[in-house]
């Protein structure tokens, strides 16, 4: 089989021969680099690259390539070539947020850049291109598989055993019990099939129907603590978690982190994260998490996965945290980064584009990047009608998508007032986003009226989703939360008469405290968080520094 082709398209020669030379020198051994000097030129070899089913790793083009009119090169280039990595070339000088390229990498249209000039060669242009390459799988013939699943078409574990190894990014392949390949497996594992699912691991082990438990401890996690008291535990492993452990066990806590899914949290379920500090061109959910985890590791917290926190109690200095395997764990102190379950929309063709097109949570960053762009917003709450609002700033039309049939039963009537005077924004009642249209990116939604039931594909650059979430504070009874649950701390928990009834200090409780001393809050499960990751990971870290402050260590 041929080399995976390096793809280089710009009407500079002296740019294009640069490009194709310091490319070569580091990746020609694996690759074959192929130029072309106009959009038309290059339409044209891409075509015949197709045909003659070459595999194209990755397209990079010229800003002025993709900006000249009537030749639209990368889409046409992601339609040839779908598993192509789509690279734009821009000029420094010419960077500012309004560019193109913004745009691009917000939506999830072009994978990377490259600055030019790119040097040092090393940071600017090798680094990249590496990263890219490493993301590309090769369309033909399978990519290894450390464990195989073999399900039911239509089974609900086997999903969430898949959803659990690609958070864990660890390389699997699902085959149907009914196809060939699925029968086969069996055989070569000794199952008859009766029961499924059966993992089988690259090793030979063989796992029938197993427990989560049963996978992770396999695949070389803790599910039980080593110890039976610890000087701090820490419930929930997303960022503020995970950044809490990773302070504390640097700093000689000696450290508990308890997990009952898979480490990363809501941003573990993020494909691409955009705007967590030092990750220019993004970092997904699930890399970011698999990194936080290994440092806290080094640095020697204990993590057990597949143990959920079901209840706290105090006992004089102690606090017991009840994990659900009914074992008690004792810590001196305690923090608590459970976060909040977001509700989904639960349509697995959007769930796969969330970060390229399809956004959780409030549009801050994005909105100036949808300029003139057909945008949808999901919800009727009031958190989804000013994030309409704020959209319509920016897009072209923002249409605020409804399951019910009027918006003031949940919305705030100004909030309604000034949708209904906003020029580019739409309201659709008593309807419902049911498929999202794109491969690598959103390009439509497939939109159903409840009504009569009767289904509309509309055109889309983006969709936030808007539609609620909980905290997960169900198993703290004793901890004072607001009316919707969240964990108040610090300033928040005092009254007019100052601390509340039954705090037991002279002191008011510590900025990140809740109403139990020694038990801390910090994340998005916190009264009025901010809901990001980098103030998550903000806050695991101050958490970590007020328990020093409590347990009198500073
Ligand atoms: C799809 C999506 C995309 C997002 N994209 C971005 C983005 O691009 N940029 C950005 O800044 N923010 C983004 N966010 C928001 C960001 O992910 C959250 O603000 C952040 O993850 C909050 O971190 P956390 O640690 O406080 O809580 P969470 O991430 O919610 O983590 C809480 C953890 O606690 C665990 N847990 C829950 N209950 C228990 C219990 N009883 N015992 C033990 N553990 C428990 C959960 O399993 C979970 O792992 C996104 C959110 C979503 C849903």
């Amino acid at each position: 089989m041929s080399q995976p082709i390096l793809f280089l398209v710009d009407d500079r020669p002296r740019v294009l021969e640069a490009l194709s030379g310091d490319l070569g020198r580091r990746f020609g051994v694996d690759h074959r680099i192929v130029t072309e000097a106009s959009p038309t030129t290059a339409l044209t070899a891409l075509e015949r690259l197709a045909e003659a089913s070459e595999e194209v790793a990755l397209v990079v083009a010229g800003q002025r390539m993709v900006e000249l009119p009537g030749v639209d090169l990368l889409v046409r280039a992601h339609e040839l070539h779908p598993g192509a990595k789509r690279v734009l070339l821009v000029g420094r000088r010419e960077w500012t947020s309004t560019n193109p390229a913004v745009r691009a990498m917000t939506l999830g249209q072009i994978d990377t850049y490259l600055f030019e000039p790119w040097l040092p060669v090393a940071r600017f242009l090798y680094l990249p291109i590496s990263q890219v390459l490493a993301d590309w799988v090769p369309g033909q013939g399978r990519a290894f598989e450390g464990i195989r699943i073999v399900g039911p078409r239509l089974g609900s574990r086997s999903h969430e055993l898949r959803d659990m190894l690609t958070r864990m990014g660890i390389p699997h392949g699902w085959y149907s019990a009914g196809s060939a390949a699925g029968r086969r497996l069996l055989e070569e594992a000794g199952e008859d099939g009766a029961e499924l699912p059966v993992v089988v691991f690259h090793s030979g082990q063989v796992f029938v129907d197993p427990s989560d438990a049963e996978l992770l401890a396999a695949l070389g996690f803790g599910t039980r603590p080593a110890a039976d008291s610890y000087d701090l535990v820490i419930v929930g492993a997303g960022p503020a978690g995970l950044a809490a452990a990773v302070y504390a066990a640097s700093e000689g806590l000696d450290t508990l982190v308890v997990e009952p899914q898979v480490p990363g949290g809501q941003a573990g379920a993020s494909s691409m994260i955009r705007n967590y500090l030092g990750f220019p061109r993004g970092v997904g959910g699930g890399d970011l998490a698999n990194r936080a985890l290994e440092q806290a590791w080094l640095f020697g917290a204990n993590l057990v996965l597949a143990q959920q926190a079901t209840g706290l109690r105090v006992d004089g200095r102690r606090r017991l945290v009840r994990l659900s395997d009914g074992s008690e764990v004792a810590a001196e102190a305690v923090v608590v980064a459970s976060g909040i379950a977001w509700r989904r929309l639960g349509v697995p063709r959007l769930e796969a584009l969330v970060g390229a097109g399809v956004f959780y949570g409030a549009a801050g960053a994005e909105a100036k990047a949808l300029e003139g762009q057909q945008v949808f917003v999901v919800g009727g709450g009031n958190s989804a009608g000013q994030a309409a609002l704020h959209l319509a700033r920016y897009a072209a039309s923002v249409t605020l998508v409804v399951r019910g049939a009027d918006l003031a039963a949940s919305m705030s009537d100004y909030l309604i007032q000034e949708i209904e005077e906003a020029p580019n924004l739409a309201v659709r009642l008593r309807t419902e986003v049911v498929d999202g249209l794109g491969g690598r990116s959103l390009e439509g939604l497939r939109l159903r009226d409840k009504a009569d039931g009767s289904t509309e594909e509309v055109r889309a650059a983006a969709l936030f989703v808007m539609i609620g979430g909980e905290p997960r504070t169900e198993w703290l009874a004793g901890v004072a939360r607001d009316d919707r649950g969240y964990i108040l701390t610090g300033h928040d928990l005092l009254g007019p008469d100052g601390p509340p009834a039954g705090w037991p200090h002279q002191r008011p409780p510590l900025l990140l405290e809740t109403s139990i001393p020694g038990v801390f809050a910090a994340g998005d499960v916190r009264h009025r968080s901010v809901k990001r990751v980098a103030s998550a990971v903000g806050e695991g870290a101050v958490a970590v520094q007020l328990v020093h402050q409590y347990l009198g260590r500073q």
